[in-house]
């Protein structure tokens, strides 16, 4: 990179960031736990949806102490819906860690932040720059499409030599002040102007500097050559109902969507009628098990539809399910619904049989 470029596309990103930022509400602060939460939020997640879930989380856990103490439960029910659970298990159990091993206070080096759960090197750049104002350099997906279209970088951006060079290019570009400014305008270039498909060049502050705007490549940028593979599925889900409650089970951990609770969901669809598989799956009989619909999952790499099915259970029956997932079961009513995390297919499968309306029977 020419040494003459740096300054220029420095001060020209730190200038229309300070025009044109956008008021966000961990905009407002420097304390190094908001920092951290919002940049975990936002990890996969669009800026609108983050900003009710971390007013809220604020005010829940509004230091890392009342995190580190608060049950695991209630810490993933302010998480339902943000989706990637392992996120929000993390920060916690970092919590725990901070107030452990630091004293309660948040670590301010990069080595003591790497040694937390779920910190990488972009959470790392994120608060020391924004939080302690480090000239540390940070790479997410916007950063990595802002940078590769002002070098013009055409290499496959998912090897690991593209990356380093990447994560290089951030680092010459850091400044020594302002440096969670000029990361965030980076980001914020990203999120706004730079935007994947076609950006918006023309009106981009420093489309004069940008070797992609000259090349008119922008929108071929960044080049990912491997794709993750997708398994589709067509799965069941059981609606076990005895005497107006519903059989639900609590994922063990360590498998798909560990630690919510779902009414028993299998991925494996290979039976012809949903008695068989209520039987094979569940070890339970039930002669009035009737299809109710459909509804669509995704998570990680599968992508499916889970076919809901009622089963009614006589009150009499006496019945044990054989639920090799399920680390807890339990009996509820519809109205009690909101005290469980639910996962997005389950939560899904309440809504469209409209179960939390107490007037309604399916
Ligand atoms: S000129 Fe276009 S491609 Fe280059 S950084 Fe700006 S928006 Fe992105």
């Amino acid at each position: 990179m020419k040494k003459k470029l740096i300054p220029e596309i420095q001060q020209s990103l730190l200038r229309w960031y300070q025009k044109e930022k956008r008021d966000l509400p961990w905009r407002k602060t420097k304390d190094p736990y908001s920092i951290w939460i919002s940049e975990i939020m936002l990890q996969q997640t669009q800026v609108d949806t983050v900003i009710p879930y971390y007013n809220r989380w604020m005010k829940k856990f509004p230091t890392i102490q009342k995190l580190a103490k608060a049950n695991e439960d209630v810490v993933l029910k302010h998480w339902e819906g943000l989706g990637y659970y392992s996120r929000a298990r993390n920060i916690q159990r970092a919590a725990k860690t901070v107030e452990k091993d630091f004293g309660g206070r948040f670590p301010k080096t990069r080595e003591d932040l790497l040694s937390l759960p779920g910190i990488g090197l972009y959470t790392v750049g994120a608060i020391l720059s924004i939080a302690y104002n480090k000239s540390v350099p940070l790479v997410d997906g916007n950063v990595i499409r802002v940078l590769t279209r002002i070098f013009n970088i055409h290499d496959d951006v998912l090897k690991e030599d593209t990356k380093k060079k990447i994560w290089s290019i951030a680092g010459e570009l850091v400044p020594e002040k302002k440096a969670g400014d000029f990361n965030q305008s980076l980001m914020e270039l990203g999120a706004t102007l730079c935007t994947p498909g076609t950006p918006l060049c023309l009106i981009c502050p420093v489309n004069s500097l940008c070797k992609g705007f000259k090349e008119s490549t922008p929108s071929l940028l960044p080049v990912k050559k491997k794709k993750m593979e997708i398994e589709k599925f067509l799965g069941w889900m059981f609606l076990i109902e005895k005497d107006g409650h519903f059989l639900l089970q609590k994922r063990k951990k360590g498998t798909v969507m560990g630690g919510l609770w779902e009414f028993p969901s299998f991925r494996e669809g290979i039976y012809d009628h949903p008695k068989l598989a209520l039987k094979a799956k569940t070890k339970i009989l039930c002669p009035k098990a009737e299809l109710k619909g459909t509804v669509p999952a995704a998570f990680t790499k599968y992508r499916g539809l889970f076919q809901l099915t009622h089963c009614p259970m006589s009150k009499s029956k006496s019945i044990k399910p054989v639920l090799e997932e399920a680390e807890e079961t339990a009996w509820a009513k519809p109205k009690d619904f909101k005290k469980y995390t639910f996962s997005a297919p389950t939560r899904k499968a309440v809504e469209k049989l409209s179960l939390s309306d107490s007037r309604n029977k399916i």
